[in-house]
């Protein structure tokens, strides 16, 4: 570490050493950041699974090293080579393999490729969109698949796995302000008043789920977003109805599919991949537009907590073992 100078600020550096993931909040000057177009001051991150699973070292997250992890920032223009930003404009930033392959948001000055940016959406400020951030994007990005498959409020209940999680969270919230009728999946008994006061109509317990389903149950769900892959995602496949749309995003039971064709080939049902990452400008555009509009600012008060870059490291940790609600904002300022 050099001594404090004006250009140091602080960040959450990844090391690797002997395939163990070592992280400590660092001292870095400008001259330390990557190549980009625009220089940053960063003034939100958050908590994703993803960060959990990069700041721990579980699975293989992180792709260069030393990384600056933080796949979602938001973050206020230093200096800018792209005619498309200038000094003092906010912007949002999620996704396209930062934090993982690229510095990310943990870091209180940030070097960013303008192509990955976004201007911070009317009606959302920068704090709002850390509460919302990846996890927000991609339960609006479910909604919206389950819309574009004609998923209207009057077909029947939703069900939404890992509930008390960040996307399931946010997705609980939008489709109860939408008018759908939510039942919320979890596997801890401590989210359920959550749960209701973000609009969950019912709760049914995890293990319910995670019991072994045969290729077809009984109907049960117009549409379901799920968060947790494996034979949850298999159970929920089985219990759609006729006609209806599963989007699947995430895989915090596991990454495998244990199901049979016969719910595709008998009921119509329709599996849709959700991905934020790589997601187009255009339809991340629509998706915040949307968040703005159709996510009450009053869910996301309750869904989300501010920590500092110090605190990052027992959060991951808490996550990794199912104990955090909601959402996590990082505080950079
Ligand atoms: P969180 O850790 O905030 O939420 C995950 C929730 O899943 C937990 O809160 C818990 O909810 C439930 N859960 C935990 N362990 C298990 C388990 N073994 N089996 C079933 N459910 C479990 O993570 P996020 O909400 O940020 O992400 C959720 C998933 O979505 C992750 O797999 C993540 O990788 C993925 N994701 C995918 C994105 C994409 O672009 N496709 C973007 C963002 C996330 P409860 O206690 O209520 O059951």
């Amino acid at each position: 570490m050099t001594q404090a100078n004006s250009d140091q600020f602080k960040a959450l550096v990844l090391r690797q050493e002997d395939g163990k993931t070592l992280s400590a909040v660092e001292q870095l000057s400008i001259a330390d950041l990557p190549e980009g177009d625009v220089l940053l001051s960063v003034d939100y991150s958050s908590v994703n699974y993803k960060d959990s699973m990069a700041v721990t070292g579980t699975g293989k997250i992180v792709r260069t090293w030393p990384m600056v992890p933080g796949i979602d920032l938001t973050g206020t223009v230093i200096e800018s080579q792209a005619d498309s930003y200038k000094p003092g404009d906010k912007v949002l930033l999620t996704g396209w393999s930062v934090g993982e392959q690229y510095w990310g948001g943990y870091s209180q000055i940030q070097r960013v490729q303008s192509k990955w940016l976004i201007p911070l959406p009317n009606g959302i400020d920068s704090k709002i969109a850390m509460a919302i951030g990846t996890a927000g994007l991609t339960a609006m990005l479910c909604v919206m698949a389950l819309e574009d498959a004609f998923i209207t409020p009057g077909k029947g209940p939703i069900v939404v796995t890992g509930a008390g999680g960040g996307v399931g969270s946010i997705a609980v919230a939008i489709l109860n302000k939408l008018g759908y009728s939510v039942t919320a999946v979890s596997g801890r008994s401590s989210t359920h008043d959550y749960l209701k006061s973000l609009g969950a109509n019912d709760i049914i317990p995890r293990e319910d789920m995670l019991k072994p389903s045969r290729p077809l149950e009984a109907q049960r769900w117009a549409g379901a977003v799920d968060t947790a892959g494996d034979a949850i995602l298999a159970r929920v496949l089985a219990e759609t109805d006729y006609n209806g749309a599963v989007a699947a995003c995430g895989l915090a039971a596991g990454y495998k599919l244990p199901t049979t064709v016969m719910p595709f080939i008998l009921r119509n049902v329709r599996l849709q991949g959700v991905d934020s990452v790589m997601c187009p400008n255009e339809r991340r555009q629509v998706a915040w537009k949307r968040l703005a509009q159709d996510l009450p600012e009053t869910a996301l008060t309750e869904i989300n907590r501010v920590v500092s870059l110090e605190e990052i490291k027992q959060v991951a940790e808490d996550m990794m073992a199912g104990k955090i609600q909601g959402r996590t904002v990082v505080d950079l300022n």
